[in-house]
C-alpha cells in the first residue's frame, strides 16, 4: 500500500505551477483570434505579445527572435529541416551547406529527424561522448569544415543530466562558418540561459518541462539567420510558423518563465542538496550500482543510476506500487525494449543500461520524499536480485568501460 505519492519524473514532464494554472483558468474566457482586428482579437494579440516579451527576456533575446511552436520537438524539427528547404525566398541561394553535425545522445526528435534528412540528401555526422556524456571538442574540430552547415548539440541531456559547454562549441562552429543550434529544453528553467552569452543561432524551449502547459514551445532564431517555416500557410509568428496561435498555452508559458525567474536559483541549490543525499544514500545502501552522467557538470535535479542484474522496468513497477514515479531510459523510449542510446553512448553495456533508473526531481520535491525513496528502494532491488539468475554479487566491474 502506498504511503506517499512521490513524483520523481520531472524530466518527462512537470506539473503546472499553481500560478500558471490560475492564470490559464482565468484566460479561458479569452477566445479571440490574435489575427482579428476587433477587440476580441486585439485582447488575444496583446496577451500573446506580452508572453513573447516574457519568454524573450528570460533568455536574453529580442521579442522578434521568439517563434512560438507546438512543442520542443517541433522546434527541433524546424531547425533541422532548414536543410531540405530549397527555396531561395527563405535561404539565399536556396541551400545550406550539406553536412549536419549532431551528437549520439540527442533527444529522439533530433536523431530521427537527422536520420530522415540523411535519406533526403543531407550528410549527418554524429559526435561521440565520453563516459560522463561529454562531447569531445577535438573530435568536433576534426569534423568541422566548409561542408558543414549546422551543428546541433543539446545543452542538458534529459536522461543523465550532463551539460555541454555550448559557449565554447558555438565559437568553434562559427569560426568554421556553420550555424549553431542547441536543444535547451532541459536547461531553460533550471539554470540561467542567455542566448547572447551562448552566441547560438537557434535555441529550443518547451513549456511543459518548466511547469508550463503541454503542447507549446518556442524557438529562438537569431536576427538575420536563414530560416524556413516547417508549417506554412499563414502570417502568424512573423510568417515563421503558420497556424492560429495556442493563445492559452502561450500565455501559460509566459507565466511559467516569469515564475522561473523568481524561484529557479534557490530551488536549484536545494535540489542539488537533495540529489547528493539521494546519491549517497543509494551508494551506501545498495551494492553493484553505477551512477551515470557527469559528477559535477550536470543538472542539479537529475540522478541516473544503473542497478546490476535488475531490469529497470521491474524497479519502475515496484516503485509505482509504493507511490513513487521514476523513469527508465527516457519516457519517449519506453514501449521499446531497446536499451537507452544515451547510456550505450557513454560506454555502459546493454545489460547495465537495461537496469537504469532516472530520478528527476523538481520544485515540490522534498527531503522527506528522498528519505521515503531511500527506505523503499533497497528492499525492492534485493527482492528482484534474489529472483534473478542474471545477478552475481560484485559483477559490476566487468559491465562498465
Ligand atoms: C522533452 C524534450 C524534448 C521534446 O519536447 P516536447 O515539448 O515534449 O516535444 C526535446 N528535447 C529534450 C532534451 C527534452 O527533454
Amino acid at each position: 500500500m502506498a504511503e506517499m505519492k512521490v513524483y520523481f519524473d520531472h524530466n518527462a514532464t512537470t506539473p503546472l505551477h499553481p500560478e500558471v494554472k490560475k492564470e490559464m483558468i482565468e484566460a479561458m474566457e479569452m477566445f479571440g483570434n490574435p489575427s482579428s482586428m476587433h477587440s476580441w482579437g486585439r485582447e488575444a494579440r496583446a496577451n500573446v505579445e506580452d508572453a513573447r516579451g516574457k519568454v524573450a527576456a528570460f533568455i536574453g533575446a529580442d521579442e522578434r527572435e521568439i517563434v512560438f511552436v507546438g512543442s520542443g520537438s517541433e522546434a527541433n524539427n524546424t531547425v533541422l529541416s532548414l536543410f531540405v528547404c530549397a527555396s531561395s525566398q527563405c535561404i539565399p541561394g536556396g541551400k545550406l551547406r550539406g553536412t549536419i553535425i549532431t551528437t549520439k545522445i540527442e533527444h529522439p526528435c533530433v536523431l530521427e529527424t537527422s536520420e530522415c534528412l540523411a535519406h533526403r540528401g543531407a550528410r549527418v555526422k554524429y559526435l561521440d561522448v565520453d563516459q560522463y556524456g561529454k562531447i569531445d571538442l577535438d573530435q568536433l574540430a576534426g569534423m568541422l569544415g566548409d561542408d558543414v552547415g549546422l551543428v546541433s548539440v543539446m545543452m542538458a541531456n534529459n536522461e543523465i543530466g550532463t551539460l555541454q559547454d555550448i559557449e565554447t562549441i558555438t565559437k568553434m562552429v562559427h569560426e568554421s562558418g556553420a550555424f549553431m543550434h542547441t536543444d535547451a529544453v532541459q536547461a531553460v528553467g533550471k539554470m540561467p540561459v542567455d542566448v547572447r552569452k551562448l552566441g547560438v543561432d537557434f535555441l529550443t524551449l518547451s513549456a511543459h518541462k518548466m511547469y508550463g502547459p503541454k503542447g507549446v514551445g518556442a524557438l529562438f532564431v537569431k536576427k538575420g539567420i536563414p530560416y524556413c517555416p516547417l508549417i506554412r500557410g499563414g502570417h502568424q509568428e512573423f510568417g515563421r510558423r503558420a497556424g492560429t496561435e495556442n493563445t492559452l498555452g502561450i500565455l501559460g508559458m509566459g507565466r511559467a518563465v516569469e515564475m522561473r525567474t523568481l524561484e529557479m536559483q534557490e530551488e536549484e541549490e536545494r535540489l542539488l542538496h537533495l540529489k547528493q543525499v539521494l546519491r549517497r544514500g543509494i551508494e551506501e545502501r545498495i551494492d553493484d550500482i553505477h551512477v551515470n552522467g557527469h559528477p559535477t557538470d550536470a543538472l542539479a535535479s537529475t540522478l541516473n543510476v544503473s542497478f546490476m542484474g535488475v531490469e529497470g522496468e521491474s524497479i519502475l513497477l515496484y516503485l509505482d506500487l509504493q507511490g513513487i514515479a521514476v523513469s527508465t531510459g527516457s519516457a519517449c523510449a519506453s514501449g521499446s525494449l531497446d536499451p537507452s542510446h544515451v547510456l550505450l553512448a557513454t560506454g555502459v553495456n546493454a545489460e547495465l543500461a537495461h537496469g537504469s533508473i532516472r530520478f528527476s526531481m523538481g520544485r515540490e520535491s522534498s527531503m522527506q520524499e528522498v528519505e521515503y525513496l531511500l527506505d523503499v528502494l533497497p528492499p525492492i532491488i534485493q527482492r528482484i536480485r534474489n529472483m534473478s539468475t542474471a545477478y552475481i554479487k560484485g559483477g559490476l566491474h566487468a559491465a562498465t568501460r
